[in-house]
């Protein structure tokens, strides 16, 4: 049966006055009944465009016939084939521009919810596998052959074979998952204490709970990968001695962390700091919970700049931290702004003040060197420039200033330099990323490198599919 509504089944969602006030996930999640009501939407296309538009080619049709036949587990089973990791796409892919973007219900009313059935699915095969594992634990004798062979049942037979995966993030994950799948003996070395990327010191916890990335790491674990943090690799040890050391193959996942400025007058007062800082320092240092020493800005009218999820998070976090008054300033309009629809929506109804066609120009301080306004410009937009969208030009003699005492780069993260400065001959691609074929192989043998280290910063889906590939080139290049 085909449910005919236009509309997408809505998720439970915290009040936006409560929500803005606490870092607990914003949306709940579709209930079963939710779930296989929204999956009866799809029309089953037999050309699935849906799927030519996901960048790792779920069987989207399958998998949301399978929910609308209540069967969620042969569902999880049809996602995890080609996406390692669902739970956390589900939250933060951008599905309006992938598999949502080519629902054929989108051309009359609202896509099919994509994205929520995947988080439904996929939440809904973390709890049974709890309760299972619970149930395990509570029926086995507690002596410590039986506890070991439980903990040890993920393990795969080991081939004797060393490869070596730097920088956690989804990239990193995703390669090290695949590789371990196969039996190789995997390091992941990480630069900051805890493994995740931006999945653990970008996105907030209340779009991305972080048990949710630290259950998919210890499922590394438990099959044998081995997590080295604090290791800054190009400074405590090269690419180049992990391959002496006895690994056969690096994959170099180490992302494009490094932010950008304006170089506008005025940016190097007290109060100005980058979307990055301002976010790790929130959440993989926890500076939300008083408990913590961590020190974050704690400013009553912030102003973030630029327009993409890095500016939505930092503003909502701002919201968050306690702000009175925080604007979002971007440069073009709404149409052009490069965020997730859905956090666009929810930062609107966070009371977030979009200062749109805005641009900055210098940030104005007191005597002291604080932060005591932004000054902008007006904009117009004008022919498209070579990304396709309309270029903005600057109204002359419009200049305004924003009231605020602390102001947020979010205008965009570079690749940081170290592996290609410290790898012998590795070479860069012309955006200044690590240079790679279409197998994720660079110029050098046995060294292979994908994600935002490659593309620049790109999404969370798009990594996973470089490590994915990478994962595949190892394996055959180890194989040979
Ligand atoms: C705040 C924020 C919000 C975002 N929101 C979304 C979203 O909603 N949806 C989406 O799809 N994408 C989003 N993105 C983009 C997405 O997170 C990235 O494209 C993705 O994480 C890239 O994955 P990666 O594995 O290549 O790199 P990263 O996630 O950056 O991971 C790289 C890892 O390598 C480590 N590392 C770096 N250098 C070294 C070194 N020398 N030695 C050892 N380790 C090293 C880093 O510490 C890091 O842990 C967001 C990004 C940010 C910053
Ligand atoms: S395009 Fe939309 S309606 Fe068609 S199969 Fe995919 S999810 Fe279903």
């Amino acid at each position: 049966m085909i449910n005919l509504k236009k509309e997408k089944n809505p998720m439970p969602e915290q009040d936006p006055i409560v929500r803005a006030g606490n870092f607990e996930e914003v949306a709940g999640g579709y209930t079963a009944e939710m779930a296989i009501n929204e999956a009866m939407r799809c029309l089953k296309c037999r050309k699935k465009p849906c799927t030519k538009g996901c960048p790792v080619m779920v069987r989207i049709p399958e998998f949301v016939a399978k929910v609308a036949e209540g069967d969620f587990e042969e569902a999880y089973q049809i996602i995890s084939g080609t996406n390692a990791l669902p739970r956390i796409c589900g939250r933060v892919c951008p599905q309006e521009n992938q598999c949502e973007g080519f629902c054929v219900q989108g051309a009359h009313g609202e896509p099919v919810a994509i994205g929520r059935l995947e988080r439904f699915v996929s939440d809904w095969h973390a709890a049974q596998e709890e309760e299972a594992a619970q149930a395990a634990l509570d029926s086995i004798e507690k002596d410590d052959e039986s506890l070991e062979s439980l903990l040890d049942s993920d393990m795969v037979i080991s081939n004797g074979r060393k490869v070596a995966v730097v920088g956690a993030g989804p990239a990193g994950l995703t390669c090290a998952g695949d590789l371990s799948a196969k039996g190789y003996e995997v390091t992941v070395f990480e630069s900051l204490h805890k493994p995740g990327g931006v999945l653990a010191y970008g996105i907030p916890e209340f779009r991305l709970p972080k048990d949710i990335v630290a259950a998919e790491v210890s499922k590394l674990e438990k099959r044998g990968v081995k997590f080295v943090n604090n290791a800054v690799i190009g400074k405590s040890e090269t690419v180049d001695e992990l391959l002496e050391d006895g690994f056969e193959a690096v994959f170099v996942g180490t992302g494009a962390g490094l932010p950008s400025f304006m170089n506008i007058p005025g940016e190097n007062l007290l109060g100005v700091c980058s979307a990055n800082e301002y976010l790790t320092r929130i959440n993989l240092m926890k500076g939300y919970l008083p408990e913590y020493d961590t020190p974050v800005q704690q400013a009553k009218r912030i102003a973030v700049v630029g327009g993409g999820n890095v500016a939505m998070d930092a503003a909502r976090c701002a919201k968050r931290m306690g702000a009175e008054k925080v604007y979002i300033v971007y440069r073009r309009s709404m149409d052009e702004i490069p965020a997730r629809a859905e956090e666009i929506h929810h930062a609107i109804e966070e009371g977030i003040d979009f200062q749109l066609l805005k641009n900055p120009v210098a940030v104005v301080g007191d005597e002291n060197g604080y932060v005591t306004g932004l000054e902008c410009v007006e904009m117009e937009l004008g022919e498209p420039d070579a990304s396709g969208r309309r270029r903005p030009v600057a109204k002359e003699g419009s200049n305004f200033v924003l009231d605020v005492d602390c102001v947020i780069m979010a205008i965009g993260t570079k690749l940081n330099k170290l592996i290609l400065e410290t790898t012998e001959n590795l070479e860069a691609n012309d955006r200044g990323g690590i240079g790679t074929d279409t197998g994720a192989a660079t110029n050098r043998k046995g060294i292979f490198a994908g994600g935002d280290a490659v593309t620049g910063a790109a999404t969370v889906i798009l990594a996973m599919g470089a490590g994915k590939t990478a994962a595949a080139s190892i394996d055959e290049y180890l194989g040979e």
